[in-house]
């Protein structure tokens, strides 16, 4: 056994932008243009989490007005306290409930002034820097000064306020629009085609990009943000599957040898709404790969359960990216029989040995949990991974980090399909 939890990774946080995730193969972030989603109420009747938060409060005394009005906003609650202060509720769409307290909001004020903001948590904690920006765009992590940490369910802010409206949200905004324009631009690839695999409660289509070049592929599985709240395992996505569409001899070899299947954003509804980890019925997705009670779940299944079930066709490959306070792997422990046998530890390895100063931290184990992860290994006898990085790790690492998981991961399965493509007539 070997990687079993190295020392701690790079947690730093310094300033990013859009411009930063621009570069990082991003296109464009949540503007103020955004249209605003349908309330959740509506979906009540058929068992959906009713959750509708005040959209916009105005404080007409003191004149300062809050917003949660743009996809991924979300505030319980708004009130004013005797001490001037503004208190904000976070409140989750339902319990129990993992402590992923989202929040997402915009404050201006007629005047220049600075306010104190009140965080105030129901069944969670503080867990997330609070991150702002000017123009939905462009972030930056609140200064240290201005977060005074009281406990662990109330966190007070100091803003500075004025006409502009200021944009405060748990992480940098990575939301649905995001996500889809990424996956239409992939799609515009010639090697690449766009499908719509399903629907999610709220009737938000559920996007798939397939990538090869290839008649005769293996098949490789990407999946991410079935959890809201995490950011950084977007970023960590899209840096890996930019990766896999680059020119280079690499790439081109392993699109002739491979197919891609990405559902870049399996919660669409959750996101939308700024949800903490659940979907429209209240259902954490990541503990559906089993039941398969939920649209969300059954349109990822049904799109692989064809590739396993068919002898043409083989799989390799299951990745979940996520999000949880440092990067980790979550495989199966090297004594699981795996087809293709050892990839996960010599991925790792190999990870591990073209990132110094990054230590590659590793998390085994084999159950019956309904994961994805655990359901595919379950299922197709495959490396089954759950990629999750730090909620705090530097973005340019996170961005370096999977391109080179990228890039290794081509290497270790490029030539796996090299005898089979030889005899292929
Ligand atoms: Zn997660």
């Amino acid at each position: 056994m070997i990687l079993i939890c190295r020392s701690m990774i790079l947690e730093v946080c310094c300033r990013w932008t859009l411009a930063t995730i621009v570069a990082l193969g991003l296109s464009r972030g949540a503007g103020a243009e955004f249209p605003v989603a349908e309330p959740a109420a509506a979906q009540a009747a058929d068992g959906a989490v009713a959750r509708v938060g005040h959209r916009a409060k105005g404080f007409e005394a003191d004149g300062v007005t809050f917003c949660s009005d743009f996809p991924s906003a979300y505030v319980s609650e708004y009130q004013r306290l005797d001490s001037g202060a503004f208190q904000l509720t976070i409140r989750p769409e339902n319990t129990p409930i993992n402590n992923s307290a989202w929040y997402a909001f915009r404050v201006k004020a007629d005047q220049p002034r600075t306010i104190d903001v009140h965080l105030t948590y129901e069944n969670g904690t503080h867990r997330y820097r609070p991150k702002i920006s000017r123009d939905g765009k462009d972030w930056s992590p609140l200064d240290d000064g201005s977060i005074q940490r009281m406990d662990r369910r109330l966190v007070v802010l100091q803003l500075d306020v004025d006409r502009q409206p200021l944009w405060v949200a748990a992480q940098e905004l990575v939301v649905r629009e995001t996500l889809e324009t990424w996956m239409s631009r992939l799609a515009e690839l010639p090697f690449a085609e766009q499908t719509v695999i399903g629907r999610s409660v709220e009737d938000r289509p559920i996007y798939q990009v397939q990538i090869t070049e290839s008649e005769d592929p293996g098949h490789v599985i990407v999946i991410g943000r079935q959890h809201p709240p995490e950011v950084t395992g977007s970023l960590g996505q899209i840096a890996f599957v930019d990766r896999l569409v680059e020119a280079d001899d690499l790439a081109v070899q392993f699109r002739r040898a491979f197919k891609l299947h990405v559902v870049g954003l399996v919660n669409p509804d959750g996101v939308d709404r700024g949800f903490w980890r659940h979907n429209v019925h209240g259902v954490d997705l990541n503990r559906d790969w089993g039941p398969f009670a939920q649209p969300e779940t059954r349109a990822v299944r049904d799109q692989v359960m064809p590739l396993h079930e068919s002898p043409d066709q083989t799989l390799y490959l299951w990745l979940d990216f996520h999000s949880t306070h440092h990067d980790v792997f979550y495989t199966q422990p090297d004594e699981a029989e795996t087809f293709p046998p050892e990839f996960t530890r010599r991925w790792l390895e190999a990870l591990d040995d073209r990132t110094p100063g990054y230590s590659v931290r590793r998390s085994s184990s084999l159950n019956d949990r309904p994961t994805s992860q655990q359901w595919a290994h379950r299922t197709f006898g495959i490396p089954a991974i759950t990629y999750e990085f730090g909620d705090n790790t530097d973005r340019e690492v996170i961005h370096r980090v999977a391109r080179i998981s990228a890039e290794e991961m081509m290497r270790l399965l490029v030539p796996l399909r090299q005898p089979v493509a030889s005899t292929t007539p």
